[in-house]
This record gives C-alpha cells, structure tokens and sequence, in this order.
C-alpha cells in the first residue's frame, strides 16, 4: 500500500461493537476507509456492557477488589473485542492484527483505573501499516513503566484512539459511536437537540468534563495540543458527523453565544463546616484530591462568620466515598466543625465559546431555571461555561428549560 495514502484512526465504540452483526458492521466501516485510499488503524471498546458486567463480577467477590487485578481483569473486555474484529477482518480477506495498549506501545503512569499515557513507541504499529495491515488496538489500556496493565478511566478508548492517531501521524481520528455526533443536549434527554455540524475543541472539553458522554475529556486535551482533526459520526449510518476543530477554523454557527446544554447526575456535593478561617486551609483540603486526581468542581466559600467559614464543593459521586476518605482526617486536624455530604444534586451547565463577549447570559439561565421553579444551590462558571448545582431530580427539566430558552433546537 502506497506510504503517501493517509493514516485515519477508526474508534468503536462500546455499542457500536455490541453484537457480532455490529461487529460486521464495523469490519465494513474500516474496509471501505481502505477502499477509499486510506490507511486505517482502529482503536476497539469492549462489547456493550462487557466493562460494568466485569466490574459487577468483581464486587460480587470482594467488597474491595485489589486495583491491580481490577485492571487487568477490565482490559480483557477491549482485547475481546479487538480480537473479533481482527479475526472478521481478517476472514473478509483485510490482513489485520489484534494488538493489546501493551503491545501497541502505549506506557501510562501507574495510577490503575485513571492512569494516564505518558508515552506511545509506534514502531510496532507503524512496521504493520507499512506492511499493508491493519492494527486493531485495544482501547482504554496500556503497561505501567514497571510492567504492570493499567486502564485509563471510564470511556477512555476514545483517548486511546486520539493518542494513536498523534503518535502514527494520522490524518484525523473518527469516533464512530451511537449517535450521529455532538448534539446541542444529549439526544437521548433532549428530543429537539440539534446535530452540531462544527465544535470547537474548548467547546468539547467543556462539554466532555461537564458530563456529556459523548468523549472523554483527556482525549479532546490530547488532540487540542497535537491540532489533531476529530470527526465524531454515527457508526449506523453514513450521516455527516461533527468536526471538533480550533476555533480559528471555525467561522460558521459560531454567532451562537450558547452551543449545548450539559447535564451530569453523577455529582455528589461535600461540605466542610466550621474551617477555622485562615491562610493554607483551603489547600490542605484540597491539596490531597488533587493527589489522587480526584475532580473538584463547583467550589463556594461562604463569608467567615466567628472566624470560620464553611467551605463545599461537588465532586463526582463516584469519587465520593474515596475524597471523604481525604476530607475527613484533614477536616479533624485542622478543627473544622464536621464534614456533611449529599447525593442527590446534579449539575447543569450550559457552554459556548461567544459566551465570553456576549453579557446577559447568566441572567437569561438563572431566569429561565427560575420560571421553572429550579432552585440554584450554588453556581460557577468559566470563560465559556455557567454551572449551577441543582436537585437532581430537576436535571431533565432544566435540560428542556434551557434548551428552549437560548433557542437551541432544530425548531
Ligand atoms: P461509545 O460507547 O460509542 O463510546 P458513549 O455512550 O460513551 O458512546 O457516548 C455516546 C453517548 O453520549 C450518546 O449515546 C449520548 O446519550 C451521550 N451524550 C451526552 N451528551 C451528548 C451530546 N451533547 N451529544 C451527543 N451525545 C451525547
Ligand atoms: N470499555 C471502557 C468503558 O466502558 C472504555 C470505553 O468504552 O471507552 O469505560
Ligand atoms: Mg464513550
């Protein structure tokens, strides 16, 4: 195959690969990409649920599994997977390899469930391209620098697929998933969400970190700082998907001051009470989650009232147990008067890069949330993002509220 014909990096995702008619599915979506002139290199997830049935497996056993083995026993799903793929491929008369993250270079730091990639050595993927094969990588994984498999956290094959697609020198990388690209609100909540044609990659971080699903947060940062091109599509049909882009490249659809509205129930909300008002304090307490790369999130500091002042912050419920695990000690050792929790908020947000030149628009959301009878527990906002905590069980409502309200829908 001709060394000048492009590199694209095809990822599947979970039920883009759930079945082996999908399975199939994807085999056609990488020959035609070879029909086409290109060379692919596909990044695989594991099939459907495969993740949280191994995880289920694991808790069924042991209150606490060992994080070592959890990560070997989670990368088997993604080497499933891969290896069908190959194995079809390769029966369609398409030479293909099934590689594991380990065999495909990629060494992370050692951090099991959320470790991050530190380097990729493409040699090896590089010698089978060359050669007119196709590597099928599995995603969401990679070998410690002591030799150990790790996982790089929940929906990370996308990131595998963008860190393939810098480390081959691809041309762009395509996120085929189930559906057919970055909407307005999660389509499956927002049923007048609106397909964006363009995104800018600090729109999809924000997006991504805020909660919508659609990609992982790490792989928008990798391909923001490589100018990689990401097309995110349906792998169902051949509808045009969304282009995540640098802003500079992107002139239509921007005049919208607000671009989507994001929802997250995965939040859950810590509060220190009684933090002895003095200097260092906040970062003793936060100092340690950042340590464990626990996210932190919507932050209020109330005014000291008696010298002290209460301090909370939303993290995602899923960490909950573990920053508690954090909080607790340092909330003893410096005399702060307890430490509470709650679980049943969510946040919504909404994100737009012309946000930042446009006044009015925490007005328009605070109004919009209020005429729906929404109560805001506390807010923060950046650049290009509001957020407001709410109860959780307000979140669709406030979804469809502020959809409406910043004219964000097909109609
Ligand atoms: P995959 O298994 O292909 O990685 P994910 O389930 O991780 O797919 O991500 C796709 C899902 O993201 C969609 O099914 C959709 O419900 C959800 N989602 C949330 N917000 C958005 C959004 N703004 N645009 C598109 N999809 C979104
Ligand atoms: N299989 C992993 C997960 O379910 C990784 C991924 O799908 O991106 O989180
Ligand atoms: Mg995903």
């Amino acid at each position: 195959m001709a060394e000048s014909e492009p590199i694209v990096v095809q990822k599947f995702g979970g039920t883009s690969l759930a079945t082996s008619d999908r399975i199939r599915n994807a085999a056609e979506l990488v020959l035609s990409t070879k029909q086409g002139g290109r060379r692919p290199v596909v990044a695989a997830s594991a099939m459907g649920s495969t993740t949280d049935d191994l995880l289920d497996m694991a808790f069924d056993l042991a209150d606490r599994p060992g994080e070592r083995d959890l990560d070997l026993l989670l990368s088997t799903g993604e080497v499933v997977s891969s290896a069908l793929l190959s194995i079809l491929l390769n029966s369609m008369g398409a030479p293909a390899v099934a590689v594991t993250g380990p065999a495909a270079g990629i060494v992370t730091d050692g951090r099991y469930g959320r470790a991050r990639i530190k380097t990729i050595n493409p040699a090896y993927l590089r010698g089978l391209i060359d050669d007119g094969v196709i590597p099928v990588v599995a995603g969401f994984q990679g070998i410690s620098e002591s030799g150990e498999v790790t996982t790089l956290g929940r929906g990370a094959s996308d990131t595998t697929a963008v860190a393939l697609a810098v480390a081959v020198g691809a041309h762009h990388c395509e996120i085929n998933t189930d559906v057919d690209g970055i909407f307005s609100a999660d389509p499956r909540i927002e049923p007048n969400a609106r397909k964006l044609e363009k995104v800018t990659y600090e729109e999809t971080l924000e997006m991504a970190t805020l909660g919508a699903k659609v990609m992982h947060p790490r792989s928008v940062e990798v391909a923001e700082r490589h100018n990689l091109r990401i097309v995110v599509r349906s792998s169902f049909n051949r509808n045009p998907g969304t282009e995540i882009l640098a802003s500079n490249e992107i002139d239509i659809e921007i005049g919208a001051k607000v671009r989507a509205v994001v929802h997250n129930a995965n939040v859950a909300r810590i509060t220190v009470l009684g933090v002895p008002d003095r200097p260092g304090l906040a970062q003793a307490i936060f100092q340690p989650l950042a340590d464990a790369a626990v996210n932190v999130d919507v932050i209020v500091q109330n005014l000291a009232h008696g010298g002290n002042t209460d301090i909370s912050f939303s993290v995602e419920r899923t960490d909950l147990e573990k920053a508690l695990g954090f909080v607790t000690p340092v909330a003893e050792e410096v005399g702060a008067g307890g430490v509470s929790s709650s679980s049943d908020l969510g946040t919504i947000s909404i994100v737009g890069t012309g946000m930042q030149s446009t006044p009015g628009v925490a007005a328009q959301m605070f109004g919009a949330l209020a005429s729906a009878g929404i109560n805001i527990t506390s807010i923060t906002t950046s650049e290009i993002r509001i957020t407001c905590l709410i109860d959780e069980n307000r979140l669709e409502d406030a979804v469809h509220v502020l959809h409406k309200s910043f004219g964000l829908g097909r109609r």
